[in-house]
């Protein structure tokens, strides 16, 4: 079969080694990452232009399945995935990670947004912040001068940025003991987390240290068949037969 494999994450490229040889498999980076990890078979880099871009590639590249292992943060490109494929008629795959659930001894605050999250900083009067959201973003923390942040990211964070900002330039992963000492090192008083899932040793941290955690919650789930894992989703691709019918293919 002819996969195109939208990607950027640890489950996508785990997916594409797992499907080589099996099936002719293409993954789609957003080309964000200057140096990212290369999956097996074919890679191409960069944005489709869109919803109809995406529905071009699809038809040009006679593509008969479209995975969706982006990150579970990456909406306007999942989004679209719907929407192409709905369009061509390829069926869809969603690879989507379960989120995090608190543990007795955590202290979470949830908020809708990173904005929310800034906002919440400021209420608390939480001075020393540790933020794990990612390089875009962080112009929304940029009015906090009272605060101090130390944001990790894999890449340099975009402008504007927060006055008082140390950059950890690093993509893990991370150990439990390593979140610990660098919250205790830095007397860090809040840690501000995407609900990306997977490795939760920094949330381990902050549960043993008693730092709150404020917490981004996902965006909407999509209206289409998901699995957690990038084994579950070859388990799907290989157990699932494909009908073509005269609007696409179809699952029986
Ligand atoms: P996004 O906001 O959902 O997408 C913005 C635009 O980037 C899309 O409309 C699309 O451009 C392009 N794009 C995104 N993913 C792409 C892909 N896999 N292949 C080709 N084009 C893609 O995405 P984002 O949050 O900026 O994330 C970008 C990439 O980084 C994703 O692949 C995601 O898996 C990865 N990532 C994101 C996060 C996060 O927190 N958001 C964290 C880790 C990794 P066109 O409209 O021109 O097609």
């Amino acid at each position: 079969m002819r996969i195109l494999l939208l990607g950027g994450t640890t489950e996508a490229r785990e997916l594409a080694g797992l499907l080589a040889g099996e099936h002719h498999v293409t993954t789609s980076l957003a080309g964000r990452t200057r140096a990212p990890r290369w999956p097996d078979g074919d890679v191409r880099v960069g944005g489709f232009g869109g919803v109809d871009g995406l529905a071009a590639f699809l038809r040009a590249e006679r593509i008969e399945l479209l995975v969706d292992a982006t990150h579970p943060f990456a909406a306007t490109m999942s989004g679209h995935a719907v929407a192409a494929g709905a369009l061509i008629g390829v069926p869809l795959l969603v690879v989507r990670r379960p989120g995090w659930s608190a543990a007795p001894g955590d202290e979470w605050h949830r908020v809708a947004s990173l904005a929310e999250a800034a906002v919440t900083v400021r209420t608390h009067r939480w001075r020393r912040v540790f933020l794990t959201t990612g390089r875009q973003g962080l112009s929304v923390f940029a009015e906090l001068d009272e605060c101090w942040f130390l944001a990790r990211s894999v890449e340099p964070p975009d402008a504007p940025a927060p006055r008082q900002l140390r950059v950890l330039l690093d993509r893990g992963p991370f150990t439990v003991d390593g979140e610990r000492a660098l919250l205790a090192e830095h007397r860090i008083d809040v840690l501000v987390t995407k609900d990306s899932g997977g490795s939760d040793a920094k949330l381990v941290a902050a549960r043993a240290l008693g730092v709150p955690v404020l917490m981004v919650d996902r965006p909407p789930v999509l209206a289409a068949p998901t699995v957690p894992t990038a084994d579950a989703a070859a388990a799907w691709i290989n157990e699932t037969a494909f009908d073509q019918t005269d609007t696409g293919w179809s699952k029986p």
